[in-house]
C-alpha cells in the first residue's frame, strides 16, 4: 500500500488530478485470487479498467482475459504477440474469453481466425456465430440470481435455465461446439449465497444436457462479481472462496475446467485518485469544496457503478459534513454532498481517495473540456535494484 507521504510526493511531481495504479497491489491481489481458488483459472476483465500496463502486468503474473470488444482484445492480444507462433496458436482460450453474449458481425468475422472462445445467451446468435465465426467455441452464458449485487447484470444477459438445454442443442445442431456454461452473480456480489445457487444451476444444466445426449461440455466459467474489501461490511475473499471451492468439488469432476472473470477484485484497491481544491464555498452552513476531477471522470463510477467514494484530507484537523463537487458546470458533477473533511482546508490543498481502481477511470470522458486525470503507474517490479516509477500521461 502506498503511504500518504508517497502519494503526496506523487502528485507534487505530476500534477493533479492524478489516478495512481500500484502494480504491486495487483500482483498480490491476482496471487490472492490464485490461492484461494487453486482450481480456477483468472480472466481479468478487462472492462474493469483496460491501461495496458495493467493488462501487462497481470499477463506476467499468469492471468488471462476476458474481453468484449475488437479493442480491448487487441490490448490482450499484444502481449500474446510476444508468445512462440505454436503456443499463439494454441493458447487463445487459455488466455482470452469473448465474454459478450451480443457481438456485432463484423466482430465475430475478425474474431474466426484465432479460433476464440466466445459466449452467447440466444439464438439469433447461435445464426450469427454459425455463419461469421464457425471455428469459435462456445460458453452459454445463464441467467442466475444477482440478489444483493451492487450493480445488477442479470436482466440484460443470460439464457433461462428452462431454455439453457435447448440453446445448447441448437447450436450443437447447427454444427459448433458448445463447450460449456458461463455466469455472472452481478458486480460487487457480498451474497455469497448467488455463487452458490450459480453453480448449482450449472450443474443441473450439465446433467441436463447430459440426460439429453450432449456430453461434451468440460467448461464452466463462474464469471465476476468477487467484491472488494471498500469497508468492513465485506466478508473476506477466503470466506467466499471455501464456499466456491466445496461447491466445485463436489459438482464438477477435475476434469471441468474452471474459469473465473474477476475485474473489479483486481483492479479496485490498486489505484488511488489526487485532486486539488480549486474553490470553496459556504453554503446553506456547510463547506462546499470544489475540486479538479468529478463524476464526468475518476469518479464516473458514483454514476455507472453505483460506487460511493470516500475523500480524505492529508491535513487532519477536526471534520465536519462538507459537500465535494467535480469540476464540470453539471449540477449531476456532485462526488459527495456529506463527506467527513477538515472544514478549514484551503484551495491548493489535496484530498484523496483509494480503492478506486474499478469502473472509475475506465468511463472517464473529457466532458466540458476537462480532460481524465493523469496516469502515474507505479511498479517497483521493473526495477528490483532502483525503485522505478513509469510515468503514462494523456
Ligand atoms: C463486467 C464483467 C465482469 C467483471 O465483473 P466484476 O464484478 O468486476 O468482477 C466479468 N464478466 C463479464 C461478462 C462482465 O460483463
Amino acid at each position: 500500500m502506498l503511504s500518504e507521504k508517497q502519494l503526496q510526493k506523487l502528485a507534487f511531481q505530476h500534477g493533479t488530478p492524478i489516478f495512481i495504479v500500484d502494480h504491486d497491489e495487483i500482483r498480490r491481489n491476482y496471487a490472492e485470487f490464485k490461492k484461494h481458488l487453486p482450481r480456477v483459472q483468472a480472466y481479468y476483465a478487462v472492462k474493469a479498467e483496460p491501461l495496458p500496463e495493467i493488462v501487462k502486468t497481470l499477463f506476467d503474473a499468469g492471468a488471462s482475459f476476458d474481453v468484449a470488444s475488437m479493442p480491448e482484445f487487441d490490448i490482450v492480444y499484444e502481449n500474446i504477440k510476444g508468445m512462440p507462433d505454436k503456443r499463439r496458436q494454441d493458447w487463445i482460450w487459455d488466455k482470452i474469453i469473448y465474454a459478450n453474449p451480443i457481438k456485432p458481425n463484423e466482430t465475430l468475422r475478425e474474431l474466426d481466425a484465432y479460433k476464440p472462445l466466445v459466449t452467447y445467451d440466444n439464438a439469433e446468435e447461435i445464426r450469427k456465430i454459425k455463419k461469421y465465426a464457425p471455428n469459435a467455441g462456445l460458453a452459454l452464458r445463464i441467467r442466475v440470481p444477482n440478489t444483493g449485487a451492487m450493480v445488477e447484470l442479470s436482466s440484460k444477459f443470460g439464457a433461462a435455465s428452462g431454455e439453457a438445454v435447448d440453446l445448447i442443442l441448437e447450436a450443437v445442431k447447427s454444427g459448433l461446439v458448445v463447450e460449456g456454461l458461463s455466469f455472472h452473480v452481478g458486480s460487487q456480489t457480498t451474497n455469497f449465497e448467488n455463487f452458490v445457487q450459480a453453480i448449482n444451476l450449472a450443474a443441473d444444466i450439465f446433467r441436463e444436457a447430459g440426460d439429453r445426449g450432449y456430453k461434451k461440455m468440460n467448461l464452466l466459467d463462474i464469471g465476476g462479481g468477487f467484491p472488494a474489501p471498500y469497508d468492513e461490511s465485506v466478508k473476506p475473499f477466503k470466506i467466499l472462496a471455501q464456499r466456491i471451492n466445496a461447491e466445485l468439488d463436489r459438482l464438477f469432476p477435475k476434469e471441468v475446467e474452471i474459469l473465473a472473470e474477476p475485474g473489479r477484485f483486481m483492479i479496485a484497491t490498486a489505484a488511488t485518485s489526487i485532486v486539488k481544491i480549486n474553490g470553496k464555498a459556504v453554503r446553506d452552513g456547510k463547506v462546499c469544496y470544489y475540486v479538479n476531477d468529478g463524476v464526468y471522470h475518476t469518479y464516473s463510477g458514483i454514476i455507472f457503478d453505483h460506487c460511493h467514494y470516500h475523500l480524505k484530507s492529508f491535513r487532519k484537523g477536526p471534520e465536519r459534513i462538507c459537500g465535494v463537487f467535480g469540476p464540470t458546470c453539471d449540477a449531476l458533477d456532485v462526488i459527495s454532498m456529506s463527506e467527513n473533511l477538515p472544514s478549514d482546508l484551503d484551495l491548493g490543498e489535496l484530498l484523496y481517495s483509494p480503492n478506486i481502481g474499478a469502473y472509475s477511470h475506465a468511463s472517464s470522458t473529457s466532458f466540458n473540456g476537462f480532460p481524465p486525470a493523469k496516469v502515474v503507474h507505479v511498479n517497483y517490479k521493473t526495477s528490483p535494484t532502483k525503485k522505478e516509477t513509469l510515468v503514462r500521461s494523456y
